[in-house]
């Protein structure tokens, strides 16, 4: 029996039920594989334009990376916007940026137009850089308003260490678009509507198999069957050899989360602001304040799947010291790991795989906003409506790289740390002797 993981998001989760596995044959014009954010996302886009949805779970509604995530919904992408721009042309890179707002919008506007419960939504995102760089980001923010159209506030250092008690910290940027947010709480709240405008959510029902027939597809469970015209694989970083080529084309990649205690008043010893907070590093910390007075902290990615609680609480526990001395003893509840899918070229599978057969998969560790624009997207190619996903072209099913997909991919974040660690190392020096 699947169970929901102990986090944060569990813990303070809505009410919700327990599906029934698929039984029987069922027909229905789409069958989506995977109910995280992306599936239920495609469900509730398609179910908007009159079409019959099943959507096919093999645990629980958002039991994986989507109900155990950060919260941070930002614009963007897991790819940086440069190297989209390199490879696809500055007016496709700008499109793609505009769709990654869209992603954002949708989540805000589903939530305020539904009334959707526990959402917690709270705007402001603070991107800090931890070496010394005002012009370049300047630079940036000059550069999101005049290609972009998108407006970000430059913090100076002084204006940081107002929010943000560290010396470890130089200059940030902030995202007044973004917010954060509960997500476990809205994707439940995005299956309840689509269980309300008819859609069928079945969960412990893994696809085994997709069989082609003449005028679409049958979707095979250890104990139904679907027959559809279109099938939408959904499958995150959690999906095996079932989804053939688009398992081939992403890793797994394991990140991690805790929470700490209530700080009560230390806490603003140190954090200082509602906004979410994430670091320039290659490797990211990103942290936020939950229940008024927690840090729900999130960082390191790992090939591996670490499980180990204690282990995952130390590890994090040096990271938030790292940054934030002041909070020494800080006692962490809740420990938990996640995966995400990453193809190499890091852009989601936004994509058709075959006639009727459509990959909506590998968001990486930026899934808040584009899983819900891929869910649009897709659900317009399924419609007729738009051809918006060629957008993707330049990013097919490249080879994960097989069994050594893993080792290459440790090595390169091993090698990214070190690169992060000589910048900041640099920084730290010159800001101690300026002369
Ligand atoms: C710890 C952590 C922190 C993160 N922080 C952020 C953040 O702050 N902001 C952000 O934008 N992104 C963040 N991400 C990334 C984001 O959570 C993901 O990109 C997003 O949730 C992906 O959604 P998904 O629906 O594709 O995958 P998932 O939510 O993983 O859903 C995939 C579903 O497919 C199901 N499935 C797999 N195989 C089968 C099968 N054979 N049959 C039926 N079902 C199947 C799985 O059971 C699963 O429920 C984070 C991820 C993690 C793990």
């Amino acid at each position: 029996m699947f169970t929901y993981n102990n986090n944060y998001y569990t813990a303070t989760m809505q009410q919700t039920t327990q599906r029934l596995p698929l039984s029987g044959k069922v027909r229905a014009d789409v069958c989506i594989v995977g109910a995280g954010l992306a599936g239920l996302s495609t469900a509730w886009e398609l179910l908007s334009r009159g079409k019959s949805v099943v959507l096919l779970e093999a645990g629980r509604v958002a039991w994986g990376a989507s109900g155990r995530n950060g919260g941070f919904v930002l614009q963007g992408w897991s790819e940086g916007l440069s190297a989209i721009e390199r490879r696809c042309g500055k007016p496709t890179a700008a499109a793609l940026f505009k769709l990654s707002l869209e992603g954002v919008d949708i989540v805000r506007d589903t939530i305020v137009r539904h009334g959707l419960p526990g959402c917690a939504t709270t705007p402001g995102k603070l991107s800090v850089i931890r070496y010394d760089d005002a012009d370049n980001l300047r630079r940036l923010r000059d550069k999101m308003a005049k290609d972009f159209d998108f407006h970000l506030d430059y913090l100076d250092r002084h204006a940081v260490r107002d929010k943000l008690k560290t010396d470890l910290y130089f200059q940030a940027l902030r995202d007044n678009h973004g917010f954060h947010f509960h997500p476990l709480n809205y994707c439940l709240g995005l299956a309840g509507l689509i269980e309300r405008s008819g859609g069928k959510i079945h969960e412990q029902s893994p696809m085994v198999r997709v069989e082609r027939r003449d005028a679409g597809h049958r979707v095979v469970t250890h104990s139904g069957t679907v027959d559809c015209r279109d099938v939408v694989y959904c499958c995150g970083g959690y999906g095996g050899p079932e989804f053939g080529p688009l398992r081939r084309a992403f890793l797994p990649i394991a990140t991690y989360a805790v929470l700490t205690e209530r700080l009560g008043s230390r806490l603003a010893q140190a954090v200082n602001t509602t906004d979410a907070v994430g670091d320039n590093r290659r490797a990211s910390d990103y942290y936020r304040i939950v229940d008024g007075d927690r840090l729900l902290w999130g960082g390191r990615i790992t090939t591996k799947n670490l499980q180990d609680e204690k282990r995952l609480g130390e590890l994090l526990t040096a990271d938030i010291l790292d940054v934030y001395p002041q909070l020494r003893g800080v006692r962490i509840e809740k420990a938990w790991s996640g995966l995400m899918g990453y193809a190499r070229h890091k852009m989601p599978h936004i994509a058709p795989l075959g006639t009727g057969l459509w990959a909506c998969a590998s968001f990486g560790g930026h899934g808040m906003n584009t899983a819900p624009i891929g869910g649009r997207v897709i659900a317009e190619a399924i419609c007729g409506e738009t051809d918006r996903y060629r957008l993707f072209d330049a990013y097919g099913l490249e080879w994960n790289g097989g069994p050594l997909g893993p080792a290459a991919a440790q090595t390169v974040y091993a090698g990214l740390k070190i690169m992060d660690f000589f910048q900041e190392t640099r920084s730290q020096r010159k800001a101690a002797s300026p002369h």
